[in-house]
């Protein structure tokens, strides 16, 4: 990986608070999320492997303990959403959470054998303690309960988290999606046999994405959801949906007439 796209990645944002106990604590091309459940943190996603120190100084500024969060919740078994995820585990004692795919990934510290980008040979620190959920699955913690969703495609563990974060009376339903990036190491061809369960899973993603409950979207990375760090304009889920399916219809027509990479 370029030294230069690490640093666009994890160029310094300040925390900022999302809605009621939730809070942006990431970087300005790679999302992080913080929630207070009042009995213990949670954070989703932890960037790239020396982004920990970045994420934990973020957690304190908020005035919290980094020592309280107790889950950390994975999208992806990739270096840039879950490199960190190792360090913060080990600093924090925190547990990560994961699809059993992820698990795998997140084990391996490497591509599974479907990945897409499998050709790239990325290698990240591995994760040893995860809880492993299942789609549908409630994470409660204190006054938060996490929703887990499987959302395959982008990588075949991948897995999107919701939950209602409130403030008073006034609650609203916030998504951390996964990367729903069709993107892979030259040579790969998703319309090649091999591929067909992967198009199944953006398939199935794509239903299950257009039907949640999305007040607030946060994207692991956040330019993949519009402007700004977050999207809370209406039918933000759909149209980050809409996003993947323009990708992935383009990308397969290149396939099919020869032009893919
Ligand atoms: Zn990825």
């Amino acid at each position: 990986m370029a030294a230069e796209q690490a640093r666009s990645w994890l160029a310094p944002r300040p925390p900022e608070k999302i809605f009621g106990d939730s809070y942006l604590v990431g970087f300005g091309g790679l999302s992080v999320v913080l929630i207070d459940t009042g009995a213990g943190l949670v954070l989703v996603d932890s960037a790239l492997p020396q982004a920990a120190p970045a994420i934990l100084d973020n957690v304190r500024s908020l005035g919290f303990d980094p020592e309280d969060i107790k889950f950390i919740l994975s999208t992806e078994p990739h270096f840039d959403h879950a490199g960190g995820l190792a360090a913060l585990a080990r600093d924090t004692g925190a547990t990560a959470v994961a699809s059993a795919r992820g698990a795998d990934g997140l084990r391996a510290g490497a591509h599974l054998e479907d990945d897409p980008q499998r050709a790239y040979g990325g290698a990240w620190p591995r994760v040893t303690q995860i809880r492993v959920v299942e789609n549908g699955e409630v994470i409660q913690l204190g006054r938060t309960a996490i929703t887990a969703h499987a959302t395959p495609g982008h990588t075949m563990g991948s897995m999107s988290w919701s939950w209602q974060a409130c403030e008073g009376e006034a609650c609203k339903a916030i998504v951390f999606a996964s990367s729903l990036n069709p993107v892979s190491a030259d040579g790969y061809r998703y319309t090649a046999p091999a591929g067909a369960p992967i198009l199944d899973g953006f398939a199935a993603t794509y239903r299950l994405m257009d039907g949640l409950d999305c007040d607030i979207l946060i994207s692991a990375h956040p330019d993949n959801a519009g402007e700004g760090r977050y999207n809370d304009r209406p039918g933000a889920c759909r149209t980050y949906v809409q996003r993947s399916r323009g990708l992935l219809a383009t990308r397969l027509a290149n396939e099919r007439n020869g032009t893919a990479r």
